[in-house]
């Protein structure tokens, strides 16, 4: 009787002792609840929990009861996987504010940098400088045409001699060995407007055949869209890569409407085998600089010293004002010089935010589009401004985001939280996209809106661990509200952080919950497929 009551006593203590360890050590790290899960392939939401152990998603199920460290009750709300922007410019601001918090509090978790043919060369200090400063979310880059040219040829206009275009496909073999996910361009950008189509070519193969995609800012988003877009689905056709139009949209009033074609010819060349898709921004209006926007590209050869002196020439100075004005009237500027807007004007920081109209008048002028002009050859002789055009409209808007090949890409950067007048797409665009476009207006469901967010994005640049919620994968998520989500960035106050965005987590760790970033800054950089 001793010797069973005995050996009873010892089983309740060494149950005890199992409570006692388990308690200890949980089965996972994370364990997030009752949330309706949209995997991100675009399957239809289902109910589960999902279960997070180290930076991997360990266990999804209806219902996960085994202990965790911490647990989130996402009951009302989705979870998502964490968004994958393949289109910033985080370069500015990343180093000044490590959490990147205007894009993780939208949801996003990866940030890839390098668009528009500009990254800086060589890639591998770039990246070594950011994992230096344990950011919050994941970073990555492409290797940038116009910055590869700059480096062996300078901004100037004629083409390449064999022996520079030998060194510029060095330079793209290098920065996909660094870890680049492939090529940009912004052709339409000095120097990149000044490389012929064939050029961009013998680039793309290069990084083609190491894995890497081709996305371009294109040569003309207005009167010669069509030709662009025909350019950039010819670069991916011979180069052999998939090829991307990035921030798709149809500036200027006369060439509304042409998104139509313009993704006629998608379709057609995805048709006959040519990988092409689409990234965009839900707003309708676009930003770089001033002199980028309303000057020609002739007039920007040879650097700021080369400008200058044709500002300074009566004649060149004539003929740039109306080429200015022209394009104030068909193009960036909207028809009207209100539609031009002031981000940042370093020289002048009263002037952000301003509308050209407004500053032609502080100029002294009438704010006629001449003046308008002039007003804004003043502020290119002064230093240049950052500047936002109110130029696309909605409709061209909402077909580009309808359209199965588009993903969503921000285009925008880190501002320092109050300074400038950036594009609020900084702070909304992934938010913007879930709040207006799916909830009030209905443009695209749900589960479409976070595919375009999520899995296709990271499909799109060969990200096969992340992007989709499943397990084995790593564990980068974003938690939001549904019926709240929304972005409060305006054009007139940009600093607003966005809204309904609960938690979001990067290879595991919670980086945002309860309103507020966390201590915590898991973001790796991710290296392309060269390096991987
Ligand atoms: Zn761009």
């Amino acid at each position: 009787m001793r010797a069973i009551l005995s050996s009873v006593a010892a089983l309740a203590t060494v149950s005890a002792l199992v409570l006692i360890v388990s308690a200890q050590t949980p089965a996972y790290d994370l364990l997030i609840r009752n949330g309706r899960i949209v995997d991100g392939s675009g399957s239809a939401w289902y109910r589960g929990d999902l279960a997070v152990r180290g930076d991997t998603i360990a266990r999804i199920a209806p219902r996960i009861d085994a202990p965790a460290a911490r647990t989130i009750d996402a009951t009302g709300k989705i979870v998502a996987p964490g968004f994958i922007d393949l289109h910033t410019h985080a370069r500015r601001g990343i180093m000044d504010v490590p959490t990147a918090e205007n894009y993780v509090r939208q949801g996003v978790t990866t940030l890839v940098e390098g668009p528009d043919g500009s990254s800086p060369i060589p890639i591998k200090p770039f990246l070594e400088q950011v994992a230096n400063k344990h950011i919050s979310p994941n970073f990555a880059t492409f290797v940038g045409q116009g910055s590869v040219r700059e480096q062996v040829m300078g901004p100037v206009n004629r083409k390449a001699t064999p022996a520079e275009i030998d060194r510029m496909r060095g330079l793209v073999r290098q920065g996909m060995e660094d870890g680049a996910f492939g090529l940009s361009s912004g052709l339409f950008y000095v120097p990149g407007t000044f490389t012929p189509t064939a050029e961009v070519i013998e680039l793309a193969k290069v990084a083609g055949q190491m894995g890497g995609i081709y996305i371009s800012h294109m040569r003309d988003e207005a009167s010669h869209v069509l030709d662009s877009v025909q350019e950039t689905i010819e670069i991916g056709e011979k180069g052999g890569l998939p090829t991307q139009v990035t921030h798709h949209k149809i500036i200027g009033k006369a060439y509304w409407g042409k998104s139509v074609d313009t993704l006629r010819l998608i379709d057609e060349a995805r048709a006959r085998g040519v990988d092409a898709t689409i990234d965009q921004y839900p707003y309708t209006a676009s930003s770089t600089s001033i002199q980028a926007a309303l000057m020609p590209a002739w007039a920007l050869e040879g650097g700021r010293d080369a400008v200058l002196k044709r500002l300074q020439a009566a004649s060149s100075r004539n003929e740039l004002r109306n080429e200015t004005a022209r394009l104030i009237r068909e193009e960036r500027g909207g028809g009207d010089p209100q539609n031009v807007q002031l981000a940042r004007c370093p020289w002048d920081p009263s002037l952000d935010g301003k509308r050209l109209g407004d500053v032609t008048k502080i100029h002294g002028l009438e704010p006629t589009v001449e003046n308008a002009a002039e007003t804004a050859l003043w502020i290119v002789e002064r230093g240049g401004c950052s500047g936002i055009f109110h130029a696309i409209n909605e409709e061209d808007l909402q077909r580009i985001l309808r359209h199965p090949m588009t993903m969503i890409g921000s285009d925008g950067e880190v501002p320092i939280f109050g300074q400038a007048n950036p594009h609020p797409r900084s702070y909304g665009t992934f938010v913007r996209v879930l709040g207006r476009y799916v909830r009030e207006l209905k443009t695209i469901t749900l589960e479409d809106a976070v595919r375009k967010m999520s899995a296709f994005p990271a499909q799109r640049i060969g990200l096969a661990d992340r992007g989709v919620l499943r397990e084995g994968l790593k564990a980068d998520i974003a938690v939001f509200d549904p019926l709240t989500i929304r972005d409060r960035a305006t054009f007139e106050q940009p600093h607003q952080y966005a809204e309904g965005v609960s938690e979001v987590i990067v290879n595991g760790q919670v980086v945002f919950a309860n309103g507020k970033m966390t201590e915590a800054r898991p973001g790796r950089i991710l290296f392309g497929p060269s390096k991987r």
